[in-house]
């Protein structure tokens, strides 16, 4: 059977793989497809279709957009053909000044919880990509403040937590209409992280499909195999499309690898030929 993978950083954003490394390691990793769905930017897409193009592998251009939201963490991801003329990079821009803006009111909050840190260590971890959490993340291992990432985001960086600073984001009915206006296909990603009981979860799916949502991520690393056949039946409902992907970070996600996630996760390419059904 053929696999693809529907999600996947680079370090555009905060993933620890180039856009053309992940594209060889893809390869390596016997898939026929990957989709590059970095946070806010879709910089890093046409480097890795240049690369699948050169060595042998289908690569699709996505992002994913962390919308606003109350409840726990709320991310739509994009697709989009190639060959459309499409704005949406240019549209993502006010996403990117919002992460600057944020960035080293992260590092006053830490520095005032005690805690040694420059802005410039951070950016050192993040090279050249724009930087988010997870890079405050991996600096708070390696200053041995804590045992590893989770720690960090639990103590720290998670929503609310201590070190936590909000940013301008769009609402879910701005991320999903951007998508759209810009020939996207937009899909609820990692639903589980939504954070609702089922019924209220239907509800606010209902209201995401009135928008214009299309698809759902029902192939996620984390999900159960309970929570996966409850959204196969979401899926069904408001016919929406299926699509998954591991959330490859590279480095800065433990215990995530492309493809196969945590190991188990399989996700075949008929998925991908119906999401490519769609696009207009
Ligand atoms: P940001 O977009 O900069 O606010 O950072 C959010 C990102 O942090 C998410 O997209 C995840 O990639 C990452 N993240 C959230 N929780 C964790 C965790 N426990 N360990 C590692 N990465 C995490
Ligand atoms: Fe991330
Ligand atoms: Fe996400
Ligand atoms: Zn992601």
């Amino acid at each position: 059977m053929d696999l693809i993978d529907l999600h996947v950083h680079t370090n555009i954003s905060d993933g620890s793989f180039s856009p053309e490394e992940v594209v060889r390691y893809a390869i390596k990793k016997g898939l026929k497809a990957i989709a590059i769905t970095d946070h806010d930017s879709m910089e890093g897409n046409e480097r890795a279709k240049k690369e699948g193009d050169l060595i042998g592998l289908e690569v699709i251009s996505g992002v994913e957009i962390s919308a606003e939201f109350s409840y726990g963490t709320l991310h739509i991801l994009g697709y989009f053909p190639w060959d459309s003329n499409n704005n949406m990079k240019e549209r993502l821009i006010v996403l990117q000044k919002a992460r600057e803006e944020r960035n080293p009111l992260i590092v006053k909050k830490l520095q005032a919880l005690g805690i040694q840190i420059e802005f410039d260590e951070v950016k050192k971890i993040a090279g050249y990509g724009q930087i988010g959490r997870p890079h405050f993340a991996k600096l708070l291992v390696e200053k041995g403040i804590v045992k590893d990432m989770d720690e960090a985001f639990d103590r720290f960086l998670k929503k609310g937590g201590p070190a936590y600073v909000d940013k301008f984001r769009f609402s879910p009915k701005q991320s999903i209409n951007e998508i759209k206006k810009n020939k996207g296909i937009p899909v609820l990603a990692h639903p589980f992280t939504i954070d609702l009981d089922n019924d209220k979860l239907i509800k606010k799916i209902e209201e995401f499909v009135n928008y214009g949502l299309e698809g759902i991520e029902v192939f996620y690393p984390e999900h159960t195999l309970e929570q996966k056949m409850f959204y196969i039946k979401i899926a069904k409902r408001f016919n929406l499309l299926i699509t998954g992907g591991s959330d490859f970070h590279g480095e800065n996600k433990e215990g995530i690898d492309l493809g196969i996630g945590k190991g188990d996760l399989r996700v075949p390419y008929v998925i991908l030929e119906n999401l490519k059904k769609r696009f207009r």
